[in-house]
């Protein structure tokens, strides 16, 4: 099927009413998993880097192995700049032949947002990249999951998207997708999150643009499929595919009875880790179309 746009992806989402997920993967095997994994279970999947991934060289080693994964893939997948800051960013991820970029400017004003995610998006579209924004913003989970209050001094607080800006922001931003905030947080949660599905089911109404949702790992199955069946096209799983590969690397690095030998080998274990965690999501998610 190979490399596609990340637009392509949640317009058909949120046509069949399933969320499409999207992986943050630091490395190539990490992009093995999630890739061969969705085409056993016949979905979409999304593979995402973020900044830090994504330093000097690094950008091309890291396209060159995640667009190597999606041409080989029996499945469509897109590859996307996770949580860009800059349009700089976003060019070199263009550059290096992303199909979707996410800038982030949730935490300024909603007119520097505008202006921003616009400016993005111009460039953007006219190299065929998809461009997804955020309107109101999430926060840190270790802050206190879904606490949604004004930021102050604090940028790590989740502030709800107001319904009110949506169709505003939107048309003027031309974003391809919006990331709403609802009630989940980044990270690992400190407390459950409690989403707001009515909230969520308003904003759909409005916008003309598939919705994402980040900050989906730990959060409960139930309000999961709450937020798909209220129009969630695309959920963002980092922390739990994370949390499986360390943790079970350093399982498998303990037990060692010295630690002169392959990594490839040490990685074994915690590969099959994030495959039965990726398998989990895109089934909880209903992408599958096994
Ligand atoms: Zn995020």
């Amino acid at each position: 099927m190979s490399l596609v746009s990340l637009r392509e992806l949640l317009v058909e989402a949120r046509r069949a009413r399933y969320a499409v997920p999207m992986f943050d993967v630091s490395n190539a095997a990490m992009m093995r998993a999630a890739v061969e994994v969705a085409e056993e279970e016949n979905s979409p999947v999304i593979l995402a880097g973020i900044e830090p991934d994504l330093e000097g060289s690094m950008i091309e080693y890291w396209s060159s192995a995640a667009r190597l994964a999606a041409f080989r893939a029996k499945v469509p997948v897109a590859v996307m700049l996770d949580h860009a800051a800059t349009p700089e960013l976003c060019r070199r991820a263009a550059d290096a032949g992303f199909s979707g970029v996410m800038i982030d400017a949730s935490s300024e004003p909603f007119e520097r947002n505008v202006e921003l995610t616009r400016l993005v998006a111009t460039e953007m579209h006219r190299r065929g990249v998809s461009v997804e924004a955020e309107l109101g913003h999430v926060g840190d989970g270790s802050a206190g999951a879904g606490e949604a209050v004004l930021t102050g001094s604090e940028g790590t607080h989740s502030v709800y998207t107001d319904p009110a800006s949506v169709a505003e922001f939107v048309a003027r931003s031309q974003c391809d997708a919006l990331a709403v905030s609802i009630g989940t947080a980044h990270g690992v949660y400190a407390t459950a999150p409690q989403l707001k599905i009515d909230l969520l089911a308003e904003i759909n109404a409005i916008s003309p643009v598939p919705l994402v949702l980040h900050g989906g790992s730990g959060t409960p199955e139930e309000q999961l499929r709450a937020a798909i069946a209220n129009g969630i096209a695309k959920i963002n799983i980092c922390s739990e595919v994370m949390y499986a590969w360390h943790k079970t690397l350093l399982d498998e690095l303990s037990s060692a009875p010295n630690l002169s030998y392959w990594d490839v080998t040490a990685c074994m274990k915690p590969e099959r880790a994030i495959r039965e965690v990726m398998r989990a999501k895109i089934r909880l998610f209903g992408s599958n179309r096994a």
